[in-house]
């Protein structure tokens, strides 16, 4: 059962690019360069993707 709610926790998951700190904020803010890490104030975020079935591992 995939709950969308669920799914949207995951999906606005970032993780620093230069710590690899994992915050939340909104994936529009990422986009817009607005959202920061709040470690070490590097801008430069990606999504966190979901581990979670598919990749048997
Ligand atoms: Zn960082």
């Amino acid at each position: 059962m995939d709950d969308p709610s669920a799914a949207r926790l995951f999906d606005r998951v970032f993780v620093c690019m230069k710590c690899h700190a994992k915050l939340r904020t909104d994936a529009d803010k990422v986009r817009a360069g607005k959202a920061k890490c709040r470690k070490c104030g590097y801008s430069g975020l990606r999504a966190k993707k979901r581990l979670r079935k598919g990749k048997g591992k």
